[in-house]
């Protein structure tokens, strides 16, 4: 963990202890005090209003919010529109990502081979039609293909030791215009060459029994011909944002400036195809917005930076930019990344906390003392990679998942609409964080 926890710091009656003795005080001032925060927080936790978040959900999940979409950007509009309404000046952040369609026809022949093949596209493999001699080659490594003449000719290709993208650049090198890979162990895989690249040419995956089977062939006719064709096959640069609004720390001055902590509380606001993602993550999106109108007005010396995320279901793109765009500075003053993915389902289990390491961190000792205070028991933590809060810990930042636990059956379906959200889930998820987060940052409320 990055820091330690600091308890609210209260300096409005610190002149008090001129005329009480020290220890006496420490006693009295604390147990006056525990009374007067835990009567504060929870008249902000009565602020929190489920009614905005199921209507925000609503909104939101009326169609899929796929990055890159016309809905995704009406999303962004109305996630901007509300934090603005509160009084934030929301930045929309724009980046780009690699989309991939997939090809709708693949067809392989090879002359006198008998066995029928079941051939696979990698990810981000190109369409084309293709005719040529096989040659086998190995690995596909530089030195394998080095002496081999490949130009106009489809090579036979074996998975391991070097990447596919590797082995097809190896190739397309060296003028071969089509690749045939095999797996080197039993089963299928899903192949991918990585990204999209101008070099790449007409390639599909074999299981390896189809693939040794055909490397037999080739060996005992050397002047083997086979025919490639893929259809369908697409790569588009496009467009996905985060939405970012910002609540600075309320008594910044020269000294303070630059220097204080930050916390992030974000979620992501895509979705899957097909599916409106009411719980996934529309319910996560709502939170986000209703926390940042909840602590607009509370006065704090830490900073909130409230985020929502675009093409999280792409590969976590949008959180992985964001972090990368942070300074070290900015890196090192974050503390804390509060991730609401699935936070309303009605069908979903009890609430989890998921960290990458599957080690407690700030953020989820915060939400235990939190959890324990309002439920009575701590919100339990186990290891979980598949959110937005892996680019956050794998920079250093405490960072942990809100999730139901098991998922509802609707994750990722047509049926992940507003009739599946609850409201109680929505409240209960956000009375935590909101606790969490008061117990960390401090509040200036005894000044008044
Ligand atoms: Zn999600």
């Amino acid at each position: 963990m990055k820091h330690s926890i600091s308890k609210i710091i209260i300096t409005a009656i610190i002149g008090l202890s001129v005329i009480a003795p020290i220890a006496t005080f420490a006693t009295y001032y604390t147990n006056s005090q525990d009374e007067k925060s835990t009567n504060f927080e929870m008249n902000i936790l009565k602020t929190i209003d489920d009614e905005n978040m199921y209507k925000h959900i609503k909104s939101l999940s009326k169609t899929p919010r796929v990055a890159g979409t016309e809905q995704e950007d009406a999303a962004v509009d109305y996630i901007k529109k509300q934090f603005d309404s509160y009084g934030y000046k929301t930045e929309v952040q724009t980046f780009t990502f690699n989309d991939y369609t997939a090809p709708h026809t693949i067809e392989l022949t090879l002359d006198g081979f008998l066995h029928i093949v079941d051939p696979s596209a990698l990810e981000y493999s190109v369409s084309g039609h293709v005719v040529g001699e096989v040659v086998v080659g190995g690995l596909g490594k530089a030195n394998e293909l080095q002496h081999l003449d490949l130009t106009g000719k489809i090579v036979l290709l074996k998975r391991g030791d070097i990447s596919f993208k590797e082995k097809m650049l190896n190739a397309a090198n060296k003028g071969a215009v089509g690749v045939i890979y095999y797996n080197n162990a039993p089963g299928m895989i899903m192949g991918s060459l990585g990204e999209a690249n101008h070099s790449f040419i007409p390639a599909v995956l074999l299981t390896q029994a189809e693939g040794e089977k055909m490397v037999k062939q080739v060996n005992k006719n050397p002047d083997t011909q086979a025919s490639l064709t893929i259809e369908g096959a697409k790569s588009n640069t496009n467009k996905s944002h985060n939405v970012i609004a910002t609540k600075k720390p309320s008594n910044l001055n020269s000294k303070t400036k630059a220097k204080h902590d930050i916390i992030v509380i974000g979620a992501h606001h895509d979705s899957v195809a097909n599916a409106p993602g009411a719980n996934d993550n529309a319910s996560g999106t709502a939170m986000t917005l209703e926390l940042a109108r909840v602590f607009k007005t509370i006065p704090s010396d830490t900073e909130i930076r409230f985020i929502t995320f675009g093409a999280e279901e792409l590969g976590l793109i949008g959180s992985n930019h964001y972090v990368n765009q942070l300074s070290p500075n900015e890196i090192d003053r974050m503390v804390a990344n509060f991730n609401l993915d699935m936070v309303g389902s009605k069908d979903a289990g009890k609430l989890i906390l998921q960290t990458m390491d599957d080690k407690p961190n700030l953020v989820t000792e915060l939400t235990q003392v939190a959890s324990t205070k309002l439920n009575g028991e701590p919100t339990p933590v186990n290891q979980g990679d598949s959110s937005d809060h892996v680019p956050f810990a794998k920079a250093g930042i405490p960072a942990a998942l809100f999730i139901h636990n098991p998922a509802e059956p609707w994750y990722h379906k047509p049926e992940d609409k507003i009739d599946k959200i609850s409201k109680a889930k929505l409240q209960d998820v956000a009375e935590i964080v909101t606790l969490a987060i008061m117990n960390q940052t401090r509040v200036e409320h005894y000044a008044k």
